[in-house]
């Protein structure tokens, strides 16, 4: 990732845009715009206050309620049916990532994709710990975080991280697992108090697994999942 921000091909984009859809939950007010954009007059579409749906009809159809899973699903759906020209597909990431996006042909393999800008640039953490102590980061170690930790010598870290294996015969690490245990630490170990009481730390900061390094990875995550490293003080 730089300032200039990261490329991602047309499908790579479009996978970015359901991944946004399923782990922040339905956003009716955003999905809403995106059916005006995307699909004009052709799909009519309702809220209902207070309510976390839509009411959805295509052409002449009966309009039908949608919500949670099932409306989440819907959007993937149409839009990977939408084959949207790179001008539109940029707009959608647009709405979707709020930040700048751009369409764009990859300098080296001139595959059509789009320029998202992270606005990385505008953040600034505030060791407030937020992150560390409320999201679910649980399989987020990478079998390339735990060779580096092997690598270093981190025993002290590795005692921490479990591992099983999936029906396909895969490894998959969970982290942090008290020793002795098979269960989730409360609090991740390595979070240490700061220098003030609202401050905090990380203790392995030069080896925290890439879940950790890479947080948040844009203004939207950041704003979807409680960090303040956007605020403007
Ligand atoms: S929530 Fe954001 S500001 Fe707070 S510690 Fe995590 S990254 Fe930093
Ligand atoms: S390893 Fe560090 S950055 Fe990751 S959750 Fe623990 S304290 Fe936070």
């Amino acid at each position: 990732m730089t300032r200039e921000g990261i490329f991602l091909t047309s499908q790579e984009a479009l996978r970015a845009v359901r991944l946004d859809f399923r782990g922040y939950g339905a956003q009716p007010m955003l999905f809403c715009e995106i059916l005006r954009m995307v699909f004009g007059p052709d799909r009519l579409y309702q809220r209902e206050p207070g309510k976390e749906g839509l009411w959805i009809a295509e052409g002449l159809q009966r309009m039908r309620w949608l919500e949670g899973s099932e409306l989440i699903e819907y959007m993937c759906t149409i839009l990977n049916e939408a084959e949207l020209p790179p001008d539109r597909l940029a707009a959608l990431c647009r709405l979707v990532f709020q930040a700048p996006c751009r369409p764009e042909d990859h300098s080296e393999t001139g595959r059509a994709g789009i320029r998202v800008q992270t606005d990385m640039e505008a953040f600034a953490c505030r060791q407030c710990g937020q992150c560390c102590r409320s999201l679910a980061y649980h399989d987020g170690i990478t079998a390339q975080d735990v060779a580096k930790l092997k690598e270093c010598g981190r025993l002290d870290i590795l005692e921490w991280v479990g591992q099983t294996q999936t029906a396909e015969g895969q490894t998959v690490y969970r982290i942090w697992i008290t020793p002795g245990s098979n269960q989730f630490a409360v609090l991740c170990p390595f979070l240490k108090s700061g220098p003030s009481p609202e401050r905090w730390l990380c203790s392995i900061h030069d080896v925290k697994p890439t879940i950790c390094r890479n947080y948040p990875v844009s203004r939207k995550h950041a704003l979807m999942t409680g960090c303040p490293g956007f605020d403007t003080i």
